[in-house]
């Protein structure tokens, strides 16, 4: 089930069926935070488009071919001003040259401070219909593969059950001296993707996969750092 929400090697090309903010600015309607951003259609309008935004900023290329964007090159993290961003655009457009790889624009947010990093994700299941999964790991949920699943929709009972049963729930309570993450709001995410009225279910056929990977759950909370959805 680790690999579920990713990929299968026997498909046909990933393609996002919404770039990344758009996907983002959908969830947030549902009250599940994301970093504030901006976008840009140029490199060079980066550094403008970051003037509201407090650094550490990061920088991702969007277009409908990027889909894991890190493995592209399309991804700057801890970006010290507007200018270092719009540097790092030109560069991932620079990386990006010759590759195949259309960019469409660029998303500048602010970065996320670090913490427990979640994967929640749904996939339909031809004959059960969608189904939510949270894994603990972030980019490392294909390697720990340690996940727990669900059929929509859940319950906020559903939820909590599905985080204890998590073989590495403990990091979630606090681990070497680190302090426990607030679990209710990563609960609330997990209600807002697979709850009765949330993104899955307003989502209905249009989508395969949908993917908030990673969560990044903190004491203050629980930030979705990367939104994708690929469509039907
Ligand atoms: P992809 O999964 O397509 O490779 P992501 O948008 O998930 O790209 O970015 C890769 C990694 O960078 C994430 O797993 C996360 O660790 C980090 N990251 C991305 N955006 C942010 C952000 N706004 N704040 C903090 N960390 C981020
Ligand atoms: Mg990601």
């Amino acid at each position: 089930p680790g690999t579920a929400v990713t990929d299968r090697a026997d498909a046909v090309p990933a393609r996002v069926a919404a770039a990344e903010h758009v996907v983002k600015e959908f969830v947030s309607g549902f009250g599940i935070a994301v970093p504030r951003g901006a976008t840009t259609r140029s490199a060079e309008d980066v550094a403008v488009a970051a003037g509201g935004l407090t650094p550490p900023l990061v920088v991702k290329a969007y277009g409908p071919g990027l889909v894991h964007k890190s493995e592209a090159g399309a991804v700057r993290l801890g970006l010290g001003s507007p200018v270092e961003a719009a540097r790092a655009a030109a560069e991932i457009r620079a990386a990006l040259v010759g590759s195949g790889v259309a960019v469409e624009g660029y998303l500048v947010e602010e970065q996320a401070p670090p913490g427990v990093e979640v994967i929640v994700g749904a996939v339909r299941d031809p004959s059960f219909g969608p189904v939510l999964l949270v894994g603990l790991g972030g980019v490392w949920t294909e390697v720990l593969r340690d996940t727990a699943l669900r059929l929509c929709p859940i319950t906020e009972d559903d939820a909590r059950r599905m985080l204890s049963e998590l073989r590495g729930a403990a990091l979630l309570d606090g681990f070497r001296g680190s302090p426990a993450v607030d679990r209710d709001a990563l609960v609330k995410v997990l209600l807002a993707v697979g709850g009765p009225g949330g993104v899955v279910e307003s989502l209905g056929e249009g989508f395969t996969e949908f993917e908030l990977n990673p969560v990044i759950c903190t004491p203050e909370g629980a930030v979705a750092v990367d939104a994708r959805l690929l469509g039907p």
